[in-house]
C-alpha cells in the first residue's frame, strides 16, 4: 500500500509530539473508513500543525478534547504564522482533528467525547446567562465565551468542572497574561470575563465570592495634576537652595551660563537662577517641577 509522505517540516512536528505514536493508527483508521490517498495525506498534514501547536501551548494528551481544538481553530488560527508548509484550511483542520480525538477516544486515551461535551454546554448556558439576564451585545458574549471557555479547558483539561476547585492563585496569573506582558486593557478584559462567569455560576448555586474578590484589577490611574513649571515664588523659595545660598555644578545637557540669560530667558525654552560660571540651574519651562533639573 502506497506510505503517506509528509513533508519534512510537518513531519517533524508530528513525530517529535505527543501525537507521534498515533500516526499510523490514524492513517490505518482513515484508511478502514475508505478515505482516498489525498484525503488522509491532507488530514494527516492537519493534525501536524495542530501536534505543533499542542507541543509550543504544552497541552498533554489527557487534556485533549473539543474545547482544546476549538482554541486552536479561535485562537491560533486567525493569527497563526507557523512556518510553510501548514494546512491552515478551518474545515479541513476541523474534520482532521475530530477523526484524531475519535481515535484518542477508542483508544481509551482520552475521555469520550460525548462526557467532554460538558464544557460546551456549560458555555452553552453561559452564553445563555449574557445574554439574557446581563444583556450584553454578541461581540461581548463571543469573546468572552471564548476567554471563558479557554481558563476551563486549561484549568480542567478533560475532568469535571468544579468551580471550587478553581486555584486563585492560578485565575490571577490567567487574568494578568501568564507573563504575557497584557496591557492594562487585555487584564480589564480578561478579568470582566472570569468575573461574568463567575456571577453566573453564583446564580446557580456555587459558592465563589472569594474568587471573585481575587481577581486583578487592571489600573486605571490618571497622572495627578502638575504645575508645567516652577512659579517665580518656587524659584525663589530657600528650600531650592543650599545653605551657602549657591547651588552645585550641575551636569545638563543644555546647560546655560546664567550670566547670558535676562529676566526672561533669551534663552527661549530656558532660564535660569544663580550666578556665576560654575553655578547653574536649568529649568525647562515645558517639563514639570523637578523633571528638568538637573
Ligand atoms: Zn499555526
Amino acid at each position: 500500500m502506497k506510505p503517506i509522505i509528509l513533508q519534512p517540516g510537518p513531519q517533524a512536528w508530528l513525530s517529535s509530539s505527543i501525537l507521534s505514536a498515533y500516526q499510523d493508527r490514524y492513517v490505518a483508521r482513515l484508511r478502514q473508513d475508505r478515505y482516498a490517498h489525498n484525503v488522509i495525506r491532507v488530514y494527516l498534514a492537519s493534525v501536524a500543525h495542530f501536534a505543533r501547536w499542542l507541543d509550543e501551548q504544552h497541552i498533554g494528551l489527557s487534556s485533549l478534547c473539543t474545547a482544546v481544538l476549538d482554541r486552536f481553530l479561535n485562537d491560533h488560527l486567525p493569527i497563526c504564522s507557523c512556518r510553510q508548509p501548514v494546512r491552515r484550511t478551518r474545515h479541513e483542520l476541523r474534520t482532521a482533528i475530530r477523526h484524531l480525538l475519535r481515535l484518542l477516544e477508542t483508544e481509551r486515551a482520552i475521555r469520550p467525547i460525548d462526557e467532554q461535551d460538558a464544557l460546551s454546554r456549560d458555555l452553552a448556558r453561559f452564553d445563555a446567562y449574557m445574554r439574557d439576564v446581563a444583556g450584553l451585545a454578541e461581540t461581548t458574549r463571543r469573546q468572552r465565551g471564548l476567554i471563558v471557555g479557554r481558563f476551563l479547558a486549561q484549568t480542567f483539561g478533560s475532568d469535571d468542572i468544579d468551580v471550587t476547585k478553581i486555584d486563585t492563585v492560578a485565575m490571577r496569573r490567567f487574568v494578568l497574561g501568564e507573563g504575557r506582558d497584557w496591557g492594562a486593557g487585555a487584564v480589564r478584559v480578561a478579568g470582566s470575563s472570569i468575573g461574568c462567569y463567575l456571577r453566573y455560576r453564583q446564580m446557580c448555586g456555587d459558592e465563589v465570592a472569594k474568587l471573585l474578590q481575587a481577581i486583578p484589577r487592571a489600573a486605571n490611574w490618571r497622572l495627578a495634576s502638575l504645575p508645567d513649571t516652577l512659579s517665580p515664588a518656587r524659584i525663589a523659595s530657600p528650600e531650592l537652595l543650599p545653605e551657602n545660598g549657591l547651588l552645585p555644578h550641575l551636569n545638563c545637557s543644555r546647560r546655560i551660563n546664567l550670566g547670558s540669560c535676562d529676566e526672561e530667558g533669551k534663552h527661549g525654552d530656558t532660564c535660569g537662577i544663580g550666578g556665576g560660571d560654575q553655578l547653574s540651574l536649568c529649568i525647562r519651562r515645558a517639563g514639570r517641577e523637578g523633571e528638568d533639573v538637573g
